[in-house]
């Protein structure tokens, strides 16, 4: 059994990563010693990354006594990865060069009298999928069209889910042209190789899983299990931002440290801890966690 923590360095580790990061590791340590918890610094997207953060958020991580098993990995240095599972999709026909700008994409969904969005994101329209109309490529897209893409799977917390991929999302982008992987072909590579059984992160992610499974079966890996956790909401009771309270974690002492922890816990539904230190804090919620999320020793 293998679980991750795989956060963007985009920011500081704030309350709703610490959440996903104690998750993650409570659920591989409730597996018992043999299971692993990894880290991988998702920095593929460089433009939103800051520099020096991954290595800020493993100093955090380590301060709330959360040290991986391996060596972390940087997504950084893994972009032949990406482009040799780039190369597969496009050797099946799974992969189509897109020239669609947003305005191309709303003028033409507007065309067709609809203008379907999620989450921010409008459902591609399909406009390249017989050619770029000799526009430039500015996008790969996975072809959702050629594929089974009604999807059903069980999140660990969440229950039993499905999504439509082709009609929900459309066919979804792989890299954009300017270079930069997409999130969604990253992860999936990358817990592909380093052998990821067990997904738990934050269930503002939940969405996402259903464009990863099918990556996964186009690429022949196997799919994780999934388990979601709960989101932290801010004062006004909405998902967390930095409007309504997401700033940074204090793990400069000891106490701070634990105090966080003990917050993150409390999100996941497990007891305030009367632990004097966060490695004591940690393992106290390790049964607490097995019991409340069946994890079983493997
Ligand atoms: N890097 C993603 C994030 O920080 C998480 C990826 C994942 O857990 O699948 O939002």
């Amino acid at each position: 059994m293998r679980g991750r923590f795989a956060p963007s360095p985009t920011g500081p580790l704030h309350a709703g990563s610490l959440v996903a990061a104690l998750a993650s590791w409570l659920d591989v340590r409730a597996r018992g010693p043999q299971a692993q918890w990894l880290v991988r610094i998702e920095d593929a997207d460089t433009e939103r990354c800051l520099p020096g953060m991954g290595t800020h958020i493993l100093q955090q991580l380590a301060a709330c006594g959360l040290r991986p098993d391996e060596a972390p990995v940087w997504q950084t240095q893994r972009g032949a990865r990406y482009e040799a599972a780039l190369a597969a999709l496009q050797a099946q026909g799974l992969a189509y060069p897109c020239g669609c700008s947003r305005k191309d994409i709303g003028e033409a969904l507007a065309q067709r009298g609809q203008a379907p969005e999620r989450h921010g994101e409008r459902v591609y329209p399909g406009t390249c999928r017989d050619g770029l109309h000799g526009k430039p490529a500015r996008a790969w897209r996975f072809a959702t069209f050629k594929v089974d893409a009604e999807l059903r799977w069980t999140d660990r917390r969440l229950g039993p889910q499905r999504q439509d991929v082709a009609g929900e999302v459309g066919d979804f982008v792989l890299r954009r042209a300017d270079g930069p992987w997409a999130y969604q072909l990253a992860v999936v590579v990358d817990d592909a190789e380093q052998g990821v059984t067990d997904v738990v992160r934050g269930e503002d992610l939940a969405d996402n899983t259903a464009r990863q499974i099918l990556l996964q079966r186009a690429l022949g890996f196997p799919t994780p299990s999934y388990l979601h956790t709960p989101l932290v909401r801010g004062a006004d009771g909405d998902k967390l931002s930095k409007q309504n309270g997401a700033t940074a974690l204090d793990t400069g002492t000891p106490q701070a440290a634990l105090a966080a922890l003990d917050r993150a816990a409390r999100v996941l539904g497990l007891a305030a801890t009367p632990a004097l230190n966060c490695a004591a804090a940690l393992a106290g919620w390790v049964p607490e966690w097995r019991a409340l999320y069946n994890s079983r020793p493997s």
